[in-house]
């Protein structure tokens, strides 16, 4: 099939040829026509004025033999006609049996002294002919040329110029079509390297070297596809290295794309799911993992980067997964293999939980013997009684470490089973206060409930218990001299924000981002002699991280500090 921009110009051609070649022949043809009339009449004219002349002055000769010879000479039919239009002879018909002539146009104007031209078919020998008449003494002679002859000298002539008009045009078709096929070829091959570069080969070119319109436009084609091509390979190789590293990582990476079909995974994920990863298949075919899923669901809903920890993935291995949303919506997600941190965690504390529980029998009993031989209302000679105290201070001391440490490993490890149910936020801190009440009172603090909001939180009211008696009994020892603790709840979007303030001498800010780690105190000294072990606040970190909540200070030096903490809301 013929391509349609060949058509197009060959039908374009074809008009423009055809247009040119009819105005080239109709003007070519009136004009020589014109000039043929012209020529004709002048002719006559001339012949007329010469023949006028002789009837004028020939008196010997008579007057039909004068339009006799004058019509042999000129091939023309001669007429001699008086003035009163009687014909006196003619070359051409019996002047006697014609009509009268002074009606006749030419021969009316020439008896008015002008040149009378006219065309007409003659009613006398019916041809068409060209009449010119002059006054030629007192009588009007006419010559009439017969237009058929130049009627048919004019066709012949137009035959001629259409025999070469047809012989132009087929001519210039043929230029044309040579010209079209040849701009319609190169047109093709710059659509056959577009295509040729859209279905990605990249190393095609038009090659042309014109240096027309069209040729400009294929070198620039030819420039850019070399661009690209240098681009992509470059692109190519980036890809490969970072593809070669990623496999290299001993974490899973994986990426999904915003319906959650895989679109690129390293060879880790597939030695983690013992399967290899097929591209474009649903995520859910490759990892199963539940807690996997819906973090990068997510992340994919939230644009947010998400994590979380996904125990008994591949068996029974424990994973840290992030999700991190990539700019076309959908995310990359690395699995990070945590198994052996969480078997030496559980290790440590275990060991941390059966040795605090082993401490507990002989701490007990060093504690209890000390208190008996203090009760004994014996008389303590010397130093003993003293010693003695040094002893009971020191065993309670230890006894309260390993409490807190049972505590700590306890909800460390998240093995404890929360008994969450819906609990009235009022409720929970009036009871809270309530508790704490008797032990502020020894210490002459007020504590006071500030804005509560109304609702429940989902929470295991031992375990929020806990939370409160450590961050009273915390501002209880820290911030006396503020003589005032304020409770109070506030609602967020996340949940019920609960705040223990007070208005001690506040938290330097150098030690704020460590201050819920285990065995971290700001003042040791101080904490020591307080009765404090340095675990109050990692317990309160723990236990409303498994209440899926978040824990955070406020604090200026000398202006007391706020903790706060969040729970759900039922
Ligand atoms: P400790 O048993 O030492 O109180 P915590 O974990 O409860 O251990 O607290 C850690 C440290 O944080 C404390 O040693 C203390 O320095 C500081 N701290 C805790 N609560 C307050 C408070 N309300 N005001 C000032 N400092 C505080």
């Amino acid at each position: 099939m013929r391509s349609r921009i060949f058509l197009k110009m060959m039908a374009a051609f074809v008009m423009v040829i055809a247009a040119a070649t009819l105005i080239l022949d109709f003007n070519i043809r009136h004009t020589w026509e014109d000039s043929i009339s012209s020529d004709v009449e002048r002719l006559l004219e001339q012949n007329t004025r010469s023949f006028a002349l002789r009837v004028q002055n020939d008196h010997d000769h008579p007057l039909q033999q004068m339009a006799d010879e004058e019509a042999h000479i000129t091939e023309m039919r001669a007429t001699i006609i008086a003035r009163d239009g009687t014909v006196l002879a003619d070359s051409s018909a019996d002047y006697k049996t014609m009509e009268n002539h002074g009606s006749r146009p030419e021969v009316k104007a020439a008896l008015e002294g002008a040149t009378g031209t006219n065309v007409r078919v003659s009613k006398t020998v019916g041809v068409e002919f060209l009449y010119l008449a002059v006054l030629g003494g007192d009588k009007v002679v006419r010559l009439a040329f017969p237009l058929s002859s130049i009627q048919g000298h004019i066709a012949q002539i137009r035959q001629t110029l259409m025999r070469g008009t047809a012989l132009a045009l087929a001519l210039a078709l043929l230029i044309a079509l040579a010209v079209a096929q040849r701009v319609s070829r190169r047109l093709r091959r710059i659509v056959g390297f577009a295509e040729q570069i859209a279905s990605g080969n990249l190393a095609a070119r038009i090659a042309e070297h014109s240096d027309d319109e069209i040729g400009q436009v294929a070198v620039a084609l030819d420039r850019t596809a070399r661009r690209l091509e240098e681009n992509f390979a470059a692109i190519r190789e980036g890809q490969v290295q970072l593809e070669a590293l990623l496999n290299s990582m001993k974490d899973g990476v994986i990426a999904v794309s915003p319906d959650l079909r895989v679109l690129w995974a390293n060879q880790a994920i597939t030695d983690i799911v013992r399967q290899p990863a097929r591209i474009g298949a649903p995520v859910i075919e490759l990892v199963r993992h539940p807690d996997f899923l819906s973090t990068i669901r997510t992340a994919v809903q939230l644009q947010q980067r998400q994590s979380t920890i996904a125990t008994s993935l591949a068996g029974s291995r424990s994973f840290s997964i992030t999700a991190e949303p990539l700019p076309d919506g959908g995310v990359v997600s690395v699995l990070h293999d945590i198994s052996e941190i969480e078997r030496v965690e559980k290790t440590r504390r275990d060991f941390i939980a059966n040795v605090s529980h082993e401490l507990r029998t002989p701490l007990t009993s060093i504690r209890g013997y000390a208190e008996t031989l203090l009760e004994s209302g014996e008389d303590l000679s010397g130093n003993t009684g003293e010693f003695l105290q040094v002893i009971r201070r020191n065993a309670e001391r230890m006894g309260r470490l390993t409490e807190d440490l049972l505590v700590l490993a306890r909800v460390e490890s998240g093995e404890e089973k929360l008994d969450r149910r819906s609990h009235s936020v009022q409720q929970m801190i009036s009871e809270a206060v309530q508790s704490m009440q008797k032990n502020a009172g020894s210490e002459d603090v007020e504590i006071t409930i500030g804005e509560v909001p109304a609702g429940s939180v989902m929470a295991d009211s031992y375990a929020v218990h806990q939370i409160f008696a450590n961050l009273i009994s915390n501002a209880l020892r820290y911030a006396q001299n503020g003589k005032k603790i304020i409770i109070g709840a506030k609602e967020k979007p996340n949940g019920i924000e609960f705040s223990v303030r007070d208005f001690g001498p506040g938290i330097a800010s150098e030690h704020l981002p460590r201050i819920f780690e285990r065995f971290y105190r700001v003042d040791k000294a101080r904490s020591r002699e307080s009765g404090g072990t340095g675990l109050g606040l990692a317990i309160v970190k723990h236990i409303v991280l498994n209440h899926g909540g978040s824990v955070r200070v406020e604090s200026a030096v000398g202006h007391g500090s706020t903790f706060f903490f969040t729970l759900t809301k039922a």
